[in-house]
């Protein structure tokens, strides 16, 4: 079976649903999912798309491996474990509509919006809210949006600000410890259901996709604004962020020398 033209390994499984970077399997146990990663990559709302060769792999083992560290300080995720190179099984949760933003340092549409120039510090973090919708551009909204038309109650409202700004803690830390700069970064989350009861966990995916991460000392971009602004490298940033979390341990740098190899036999 082909899929988008390319042999796609579990076509078997019955497709829940297609994002622009992901696809959700029906997982092998109720209340599971299969989250396979694509190389696809979109910006601006989808009106630029292109393929960055290996970014599902590497998206996958960096996604897995923060989930787990953020699991180890207590926050609930929908990680399961990682099946194989581009899926994970996860728990199928309720998605809440709000792309939550965490932001550290202006860049991107918060630089573009108030004028003011990227890589200003911020005195203090920002937490933003988005409302999923791409036919509306995933406009900016305010709590009182998100109460008033029921995305989400009070509740999750302030496990979601509390969670993301543990992550943003976290992570911070995490990444400054290996020179990287965490800007900003988004996160989505979902409800999970327990018989009339429902709870909040971390959703969807943690990766230089959705991340801004500036090394410390050259001010290099290495996440998908090198997509979004014709950087080139794309693939070689992602791997750097991999490889300076550690996961690519000596003597196995597979998925690297993957990647190498896939792209000379494509003469690339
Ligand atoms: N972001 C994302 N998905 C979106 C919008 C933003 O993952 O649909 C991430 C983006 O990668 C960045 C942060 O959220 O790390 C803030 O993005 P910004 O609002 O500056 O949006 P941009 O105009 O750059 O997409």
């Amino acid at each position: 079976m082909t899929f988008q033209g390319k042999k796609h390994p579990m076509a078997r499984r019955r497709q829940i649903y297609e994002g622009k970077a992901k696809i959700l399997y029906e997982g092998p146990e109720p209340g599971t999912l299969i989250q396979y990663f694509k190389d696809d990559a979109t910006a601006f709302n989808a009106q630029k798309k292109g393929t960055i060769n290996g970014k599902g792999v590497l998206n996958n083992r960096i996604s897995e491996h923060v989930f787990t560290l953020l699991a180890g300080i207590g926050i609930p995720t929908h990680f399961i474990r990682r099946l194989n190179m581009r899926e994970q099984l996860i728990r199928q949760v309720e998605i809440v509509p709000i792309e939550v933003v965490v932001r550290n340092v202006v860049a991107g549409s918060l630089a573009k919006k108030l004028g003011i120039e990227e890589g200003t510090p911020l005195p203090r973090t920002i937490v933003e809210y988005y409302y999923k919708d791409d036919a509306l551009g995933d406009p900016l909204v305010t709590d009182e949006h998100i109460l008033c038309f029921g995305w989400a109650s009070q509740e999750e409202l302030h496990d979601m600000a509390d969670m993301a700004i543990r992550v943003n803690d976290f992570l911070s830390g995490l990444f400054a410890g290996i020179g990287i700069r965490l800007v900003d970064f988004k996160l989505e989350f979902g409800r999970i259901w327990d018989n009339d009861y429902s709870r909040i966990i971390l959703a969807d995916e943690i990766s230089p996709d959705g991340c801004r991460l500036w090394d410390m000392t050259t001010g290099e971009k290495l996440d998908k604004d090198r997509f979004r602004r014709d950087l080139g490298g794309e693939v070689e940033a992602y791997q750097e962020v991999a490889r300076r979390l550690g996961l690519f341990p000596e003597g196995e740098d597979s998925a690297v020398l993957d990647l190498e190899s896939h792209r000379k036999r494509r003469g690339k």
